[in-house]
């Protein structure tokens, strides 16, 4: 099957459907993104890699930042991480405090905010220089120097971060965040903030399709058994209460930004990145969905 034909189709296909969702505004940098982009780029593990329409330009990965923070304290990590954050569906929209309260400030899984800030916390005590090594890290992965902080985004959601705050200082209240809470919150708007291109993102996730280890410097970034769990994690909770329903439509385990970035993997294959900044009501690229829907569809391919 000609993949690139595929996608081509998919994405004539999908052009149209533009107005469907609308762009994050409460992140008032991220309400100013032309709503009408939209790009796919696809890298294989064997070294192939091909992009469509805007899949060179920059967008804020915001929550995708989180699987690379987990993969970062995953590293180094053991059971203990588990204590502290669950890794259950939590069924509540990624910013909700309402379980936090009689979970006593356990987090249901590392990729709604709760459980991305004890990680990002986690990595903190692990890193001494976190903004620093979480660049480095995505950078190594994507084989691309030219990813930065978008200084802009994080200053925007700095601004405007009470419920990152509120999230955080309740868990803090449980004992289960160490460092002062304006700290944290800098380097969690920071990470957020990560601009990067659909082929950059699509190429830096191909440690977690070829079973941890980076496909082209041979680094193992992950032991098989943790990337199995990382990849587990997407496919249950990478999508927020969406994550039941993109399982269903796609089948892959995968994980999404409300910058409208949404990146996903076929184990042993390939890395498929999609950027549409509208969003549907839970903070996922209507776009972007619909595009891997149509992807495992067409090609007759999932984890199932
Ligand atoms: N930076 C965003 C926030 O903390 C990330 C949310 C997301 O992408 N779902 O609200």
């Amino acid at each position: 099957m000609d993949i690139r034909k595929v996608i081509e189709k998919i994405y004539n296909e999908v052009k149209p459907m533009f107005g469907r969702g609308k762009v994050a505004d409460y992140i008032p940098a991220l309400a100013e993104v032309n709503p009408r982009q939209y790009g796919i780029a696809v890298a294989s593990i064997d070294g192939e890699s091909f992009g469509l329409g805007d899949c060179r330009t920059k967008f804020s990965i915001q929550s995708i930042s989180k699987v690379f923070t987990l993969a970062m304290v995953m590293r180094h990590l053991g059971e203990e991480l588990w204590e502290s954050v669950g890794r259950e569906p939590s069924g509540t929209p990624f910013n909700s405090l309402v379980q936090l309260e009689y979970e006593h400030g356990i987090p249901r899984n590392p990729f709604i905010n709760a459980g991305a800030l004890v990680v990002t916390d986690r990595l903190m005590n692990l890193y001494e220089r976190p903004k620093d090594s979480i660049l480095q890290f995505i950078r190594e992965n994507a084989d691309c120097d030219d990813i930065y902080f978008d200084r802009n985004i994080a200053r925007s959601e700095l601004e405007t971060s009470s419920r990152n705050m509120a999230l955080g200082y309740f868990m803090k209240s449980f004992g289960n965040i160490d460092h002062d809470m304006d700290k944290l919150i800098d380097v969690y708007c920071n990470q957020c903030s990560v601009a990067m291109t659909c082929e950059e993102l699509a190429k830096s996730f191909l440690f977690l399709a070829n079973h941890g280890e980076n496909p082209f410097t041979g680094e193992r970034i992950l032991s098989v058994s943790k990337a199995k769990r990382l990849n587990s994690l997407m496919l249950t909770c990478g999508f927020y209460d969406e994550s039941g329903d993109f399982a269903f439509r796609v089948g892959l385990p995968g994980k999404s930004g409300v910058g409208g970035g949404v990146v996903a993997i076929i184990p042993g294959k390939l890395s498929i990145a999609v950027w549409s900044p509208e969003l549907d009501s839970h903070g996922n690229s209507c776009m972007g969905i619909e595009t891997l829907e149509r992807f495992t569809t067409d090609i007759g391919t999932s984890i199932f």
